[in-house]
């Protein structure tokens, strides 16, 4: 391809506009680089924008303040625990090493405010350098106001999972207050309605919250980093295809209103396009089976063109076959998947297979139910989908899937689509399994299992509710184990659970500059990844909550510093 002519140039092009694309424009804006975002879809933020915002990182400087202890060598000791072998150890000591910089120079040079999210604890308690608490962060609630209009509107939206009544935004925190009905929920959940109502005159032009939460806030408080900088998005930019001149990434091609438009990238290219989520082709390339788009959470624009340009450049690929997994639900008339994220914790609920049989530890990392989903299928004896069942009890107290609490919204206000196409209901267990199409004699047997373990607090077969981590989305007033309850007030119910994620976890083979590789090693100049079209420094594991926004911020900014030189600290 000819390089002569450009029709743009910058310092350090990026393709994407996720959390990992912005963090990566501030950090070459503040070293004096210039840069440009191209962004595929009408809006920006991508899955970022629709996530629950959280940042995994050990070690952080907001830990001492809320009185935990960490060191880079015990966060060293847990990743290598559970993430293993199959992750160079040069890549997990640049994450351990950049990310609670990263984050303390987003609080105190980009004005981003992160909040402790004290009791989240680590996924895997029982791994070597784990903690109960202290390493997940999380967007302070981010005041639109401060975006214009249109920058606001241009956002991504949060997906209906993150909001109360499909409207009134909530931070991680409050969420797990009102689906844990921990003290003080119903008030909480009042004092974020009243703010909502009384945003005016906003409220009679859009139903969007201007008070975001999650991955709005974390995006919204980006976006005004951004802003503050003059740092450009380009919206409704698709890049096509990488500019090679002798063997080093020197631009892209982009489509702009139906013409395609060169932009060099001076120092540097940086793929931040995320995953191939919405895929069907290579997610039945790369992906376990059976597999669908449609159990995705992630963002529909997601399609994988980053690793498709990459490979034609020569990079390598690892970890296809991996997802940032979780158990999901396919809610009629909503745009993708919803995670269960919570439910599945509560007591008096179960998981089961085809035949009626657990087949996990209900409070698992989601990232687990869904490998031991895939492990214990076969056409024999079918795990996919598996099924969630619960009773009368249980859905007067909790929110599940689509549906708030009984108590607040009685089955007759349920709409026909989620009956008819969501959920079942029946009076007897053995009706339920014949909805399900599950067998009858396996659910009974495992509801009385179920109940018995409710009453003496103890799961023999899995050992739910034993940990911090488990216990973190059971219900606390609950006893003798907050994740344990009975099964036995009828009508029952029950839906269909998938083997979905949050977004797909292989991608382009990088380093720990986030360099992009080839097969044998070596460095394609010029181009970077980071997020989910770059392979996970997480390995196939997810240390715990904000395992994904973590590396994907933290290697933005490495790449941007290695491309640009210089340091911000
Ligand atoms: C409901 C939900 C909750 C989640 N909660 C969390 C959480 O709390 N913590 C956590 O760590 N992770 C969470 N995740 C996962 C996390 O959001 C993603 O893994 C992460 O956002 C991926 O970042 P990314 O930069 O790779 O992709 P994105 O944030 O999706 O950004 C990629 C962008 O690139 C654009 N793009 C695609 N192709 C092109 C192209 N050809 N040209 C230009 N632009 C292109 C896309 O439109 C998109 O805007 C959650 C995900 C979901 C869906």
């Amino acid at each position: 391809m000819n390089t002569k002519t450009w029709d743009h140039s910058t310092d350090f092009l990026i393709v994407g506009s996720g959390a990992g694309a912005m963090v990566a424009a501030i950090t070459a804006h503040d070293l004096g680089a210039s840069t440009l975002l191209v962004e595929k879809s009408p809006q920006y933020g991508g899955s970022s924008a629709m996530s629950g915002g959280g940042l995994w990182v050990p070690n952080n400087h907001k830990m001492k303040d809320h009185g935990f202890e960490d060191s880079f060598e015990e966060a060293l000791t847990y990743v290598k625990g559970t993430v293993g072998d199959e992750v160079a150890e040069q890549r997990i000591i640049s994450y351990l090493n950049n990310a609670p910089k990263i984050v303390k120079y987003l609080c105190e040079k980009a004005e981003i405010e992160l909040d402790l999210v004290p009791d989240y604890a680590d996924y895997y308690q029982d791994v070597p350098g784990s903690k109960e608490g202290g390493r997940t962060l999380e967007a302070a609630p981010f005041d639109a106001r401060q975006l214009s209009e249109e920058e606001f509107l241009q956002m991504r939206q949060p997906p209906p999972q993150e909001l109360i009544m499909n409207r009134v935004s909530m931070n991680i925190p409050e969420a797990q207050s009102a689906l844990t009905h921990s003290p003080g929920w119903i008030r909480k959940m009042l004092v974020r309605f009243l703010e909502y109502c009384s945003d005016i005159p906003w409220r009679f032009k859009s139903k969007r919250d201007r008070r975001c939460a999650m991955g709005n806030a974390l995006v919204g408080s980006l976006r005004l980093a951004l802003k503050n900088r003059n740092i450009p998005i380009w919206l409704n930019s698709p890049a096509k295809q990488l500019i090679v001149e002798e063997g080093r990434v020197v631009g892209i091609e982009i489509r702009q209103n139906g013409t395609n438009v060169r932009i060099q990238g001076v120092k540097g290219v940086l793929f931040a396009a995320g995953g191939f989520d919405n895929s069907a082709v290579m997610r039945d390339k790369y992906l376990p089976k059976p597999t669908r788009p449609e159990w995705s959470c992630g963002n529909p624009y997601a399609t994988g063109d980053a690793i498709n340009m990459g490979l034609e450049v020569g990079a390598a690929l690892e970890m296809m076959d991996e997802g940032w997994w979780g158990p999901t639900v396919v809610v009629p008339g909503e745009e993708r998947a919803r995670m269960l994220v919570i439910e599945k914790s509560l007591p008096g609920g179960v998981m089961v297979n085809k035949q009626g049989k657990r087949f996990v530890k209900e409070t698992a990392a989601y990232n687990d139910i869904v490998k031991a989903m895939y492990a214990n299928h076969s056409e024999a004896s079918p795990c996919v989908p598996a099924y969630l069942v619960f009773d009368a009890n249980f859905r007067k107290k909790y929110p599940v899937g689509p549906l708030l609490p009984g108590a607040q919204q009685p089955d007759w206000a349920v709409s026909a689509d989620i009956k008819k196409l969501f959920i079942k209901k029946a009076d007897t267990l053995d009706e339920l399994a014949r909805l399900l199409g599950i067998e009858a004699q396996g659910l009974k047997d495992t509801v009385q299992q179920m109940n018995d373990y409710a009453r003496t607090g103890v799961d023999l077969e899995f050992h739910r509710g034993e940990n911090a981590f488990d216990q973190f989305y059971g219900d606390k007033s609950v006893t003798p184990n907050p994740c344990l309850g009975p099964i036995e007030t009828g009508p029952f119910y029950g839906f269909e659970v998938y083997p979905g994620e949050l977004g797909t976890k292989g991608g382009l083979k990088v380093d720990e500059y986030a360099r992009v590789l080839t097969e044998s090693g070596q460095v394609i100049a010029g181009l970077y990844a980071t997020g989910n079209c770059s392979a996970p420094v997480m390995g196939r594991s997810y240390p715990g909550a904000g395992s994904t926004l973590g590396p994907a911020t933290t290697f933005g900014y490495v790449a941007a510093q290695n491309a640009i030189g210089g340091d911000l600290f």
